[in-house]
């Protein structure tokens, strides 16, 4: 079997991602691409929006420790 994972070439390819909703926490399906989502997301439990652009990444702030 040759199977190849990943994204070679092709610069319009969008990951699927699950992510919970930051307001109920209900998991919602978010197209992004190298982290960023890329198309509006809509919770279908409480309406919250993830708009494109926006950063989604839970739990990795930028941190400075020195
Ligand atoms: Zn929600």
């Amino acid at each position: 079997m040759a199977v190849l994972d990943g994204c070679e070439g092709s610069s319009r390819t969008w990951n699927l991602e699950e992510r919970s909703c930051p307001q109920c926490g209900e998991e919602m399906d978010v197209y992004t691409l190298r982290g960023r989502v890329v198309e509006d997301a809509v919770c279908p439990k409480c309406g919250y929006t993830i708009k494109a652009q926006e950063q989604v990444v839970p739990g990795m702030k930028e941190k400075e420790e020195q």
